[in-house]
C-alpha cells in the first residue's frame, strides 16, 4: 500500500509503524467517602503536572526557543486559573466523587465552552484545555503521557500531535512521523524540523498500519506500507547514500569557504524561526544571512509584542554566539496574509501593499519590530535588512526610524549596540538605482526570487509560469553584476539570499562577480561549500 502526503522534512526512514496513542483516558465516575481528601489529591496532581510543564518549558526553550516553548508556560498558567479550579472543587464536593471525573467533566465543559466562540484565538484554546485536563488525568492515575512503549526506533504515525507531545517524544525512538492533519506551518512541522526527521503530513491512514513495516520518502512525500522486499532493499540503498553523502560533507564542517585560488566568501543561512537554529549551527554556517522575522508574525494570532519579538531575536542571537544575524524587517503581503493585518483583497498583491510599504505606512508596527530588533542587538552580532525597496527616499524615512528608536531606547536607558544596516535588492528599480542606495547602507543582500519575478514579469506563485520562471535570464544575471560593482564602488558588501545562492552551477560565476555573501537554507551550506573549493577562478 502506498500512501501520499506532504513532506515538511526531507529524510528517508525504514522502520516499523507505531500509532501514537495519547494514554489511556478512560475516567470512571466513582463515589468518595472523603472529597477533601480528593481535593487534596487533585492538589498534589496540579503540582505535579506544573512540575512536568516547567520541564518540558525548559527542555523546549533549549531545543525550540522562547517563542515556540510558550505553549507550556500558557498551560501552567491555565492550571491555576480559578474558574477552572473552582470548577473542579464544586463538582468533587458537591456530587461526592473523585478527583479523575471532576477533572475529565471540567475539561469537557470548558473546552465546548471555548470551542463556541467566534474569536479563532479562543476557540484554540479548547485543545490546551483538553491537553491541560488530559495531562492531570494521567498524573492521578499514575500514567505517563503518550509514553512510546518500545524499544525499537519507531516511524510514527498521529491523527495530529500537540506541541507538548511532541516535544515530550523521546526522539531516539523515533525514525520519522507521518500525520493526517498540520500544516507546513504548524508547531508540529516546525518541531519536526528542529527534531531533524523526516516528517510527512496530510497522510489519510487506516488503524491497521500499526505494528507494520514502513517506508517515509520525505523527499516525495510517499508513505509505503508492509514495502515488498525489493523496495525495502532499494530504500536502504537509497538511504545508505544519502547518509554517506551527508557524513562525507561533514567532514567539510569547520574548513573555510575558499576556492583553489584563495578565493574566500561567507556562507550564511537562511531561517525561518528559532527552531531552524539548530540547523543553522549543525550545518556549519557562518551566521545568518535571512532570517525571514514575518514567521513570527504569521504564527501569531495577533500583532507579536515587542516583548515576543525581543525575546525571539535575542535567543537567535544568542544561540549563535556573536556570528552575525541578519534580521529581515517584516515581510508580509502577496503570498504572506495575515488576518489580524487586514489588508484586504488586491488586484495585483505581489506589486501591491506589501513588506517596507506597509512598515512605512503603519510606523507603529514598524518600530516595535525595530525596538525589539535594537534591544536584542545586545546579546549578539544584529544586523538589520530591509525589503522591496525601490528608491534612496524609503531609506531615508527608514533610518530616520531607525534613529528615532535608537533615541528613545538610549533614552530609556535600554542596552544596544550599534548593527549594520542593509538593504534587499529585489526590485529591477533598487538595482538600477544600486549606486545611489550604496551611499545609503552597508550591505544588499539580493532576493533572487522577486528579483527573478520583477524582472521577468513572471508571477513566481503561478504554476502555469513554472517553466519559464528563469532565474539564469541573462537580464537577472546582469543586474546582479551591476548591484555588485555599484555596492562595492560604495564600499557594501554584497550578499544573495534568494534561492539562486544556492543553485552550484551558479557558484563559479558569483565568485567571478565578487559576492562576499551566498545565504542558502541551512541543508545547502555543506554542499555549496564543497562546491567552492573545487572551483578555481584563475581558469
Ligand atoms: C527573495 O525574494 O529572493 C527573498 C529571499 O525573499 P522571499 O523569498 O522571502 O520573498
Ligand atoms: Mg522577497
Amino acid at each position: 500500500m502506498t500512501l501520499e502526503g506532504k513532506s515538511v522534512f526531507s529524510g528517508i526512514a525504514i522502520g516499523r509503524i507505531s500509532i501514537f496513542k495519547k494514554a489511556d483516558q478512560q475516567v470512571i465516575r466513582k463515589k468518595v467517602n472523603d472529597p477533601e481528601q480528593e481535593i487534596a489529591r487533585f492538589e498534589e496532581a496540579k503540582e505535579k503536572a506544573k512540575t512536568q510543564l516547567m520541564a518540558l518549558y525548559e527542555k523546549a526553550m533549549k531545543e525550540v526557543g522562547e517563542i515556540n516553548a510558550a505553549i507550556f508556560e500558557v498551560h501552567q498558567m491555565m492550571l491555576e486559573d480559578p474558574d477552572y479550579v473552582d470548577s473542579v472543587y464544586h463538582i468533587i464536593r458537591s456530587q461526592g466523587v473523585n478527583a479523575e471525573y471532576a477533572v475529565a467533566s471540567t475539561g469537557d465543559n470548558f473546552a465546548e465552552i471555548f470551542a463556541a466562540m467566534d474569536d479563532d484565538y479562543m476557540r484554540e484554546r479548547a485543545a490546551d484545555v483538553k491537553d491541560i485536563s488530559n495531562r492531570l488525568i494521567e498524573v492521578l492515575q499514575g500514567n505517563e503521557q503518550g509514553e512510546i512503549h518500545t524499544e525499537e526506533p519507531v516511524i510514527l504515525f498521529a491523527e495530529d500531535l500537540a506541541p507538548s507531545e511532541t516535544v515530550q517524544l523521546d526522539k531516539s525512538k523515533v525514525l520519522s512521523f507521518v500525520t493526517h492533519l498540520g500544516s507546513t506551518n504548524s508547531h508540529t512541522a516546525i518541531l519536526a524540523r528542529t527534531m531533524n526527521i523526516p516528517a510527512v503530513i496530510g497522510v489519510d491512514f487506516p488503524q491497521d498500519v500499526d505494528g507494520k513495516m514502513g517506508i517515509v520518502d520525505g523527499y516525495t512525500g510517499k508513505v509505503y506500507i508492509d514495502p515488498p522486499f525489493s523496495l525495502m532493499e532499494e530504500y536502504q540503498q537509497k538511504k545508505e547514500k544519502d547518509e554517506e553523502k551527508k557524513r562525507l560533507l561533514l567532514q567539510l564542517k569547520g574548513k573555510e569557504n575558499i576556492t583553489l585560488d584563495g578565493k574566500k566568501i561567507n556562507l550564511y543561512a537562511n531561517i525561518g524561526g528559532v527552531s531552524d537554529v539548530a540547523a543553522v549551527l549543525a550545518n556549519d554556517a557562518g551566521g545568518i544571512g535571512l532570517f525571514r522575522s514575518e514567521f513570527l508574525y504569521l504564527e501569531s494570532k495577533d500583532y507579536p509584542t515587542e516583548e515576543e519579538q525581543f525575546s525571539a531575536y535575542k535567543t537567535v542571537a544568542e544561540k549563535m554566539a556573536g556570528k552575525e544575524v541578519i534580521i529581515r524587517t517584516l515581510d508580509i503581503g502577496a503570498d504572506k496574509q495575515v488576518d489580524y493585518f487586514n489588508l484586504g483583497k488586491e488586484e495585483n498583491p505581489a506589486m501591491g501593499y506589501r513588506a517596507i510599504r506597509i512598515c512605512l505606512d503603519r510606523p507603529e508596527i514598524f518600530k516595535t519590530q525595530l525596538r525589539a530588533i535594537y534591544r536584542a542587538s545586545y546579546y549578539g552580532t544584529l544586523a538589520i535588512m530591509f525589503p522591496m525597496i525601490i528608491s534612496v527616499d524609503e531609506v531615508r524615512q527608514i533610518k530616520k526610524m531607525v534613529e528615532t528608536v535608537k533615541e528613545e531606547l538610549a533614552k530609556e536607558q535600554i542596552p544596544f549596540k550599534e548593527v549594520e544596516l542593509g538593504i534587499m535588492i529585489e526590485t529591477p528599480a533598487a538595482a538600477l538605482v544600486s549606486e545611489e542606495l550604496a551611499k545609503e547602507v552597508d550591505f544588499f543582500s539580493i532576493g533572487t526570487n522577486d528579483l527573478t519575478q520583477y524582472t521577468l514579469a513572471i508571477d513566481r506563485q503561478n504554476q502555469k509560469l513554472d517553466n519559464i520562471y528563469d532565474p539564469h535570464h541573462p537580464a537577472v544575471l546582469k543586474l546582479l553584476k551591476m548591484v555588485v560593482e555599484n555596492g562595492h564602488k560604495e564600499g557594501c558588501w554584497v550578499g544573495i539570499c534568494g534561492e539562486l545562492g544556492a543553485d552550484t552551477t551558479l557558484t563559479e560565476t558569483f565568485l567571478k562577480m565578487g559576492f562576499d555573501e551566498l545565504s542558502v537554507s541551512p541543508s545547502m551550506i555543506l554542499k555549496v561549500r564543497e562546491k567552492i573549493r573545487s572551483i578555481d577562478t584563475t581558469k
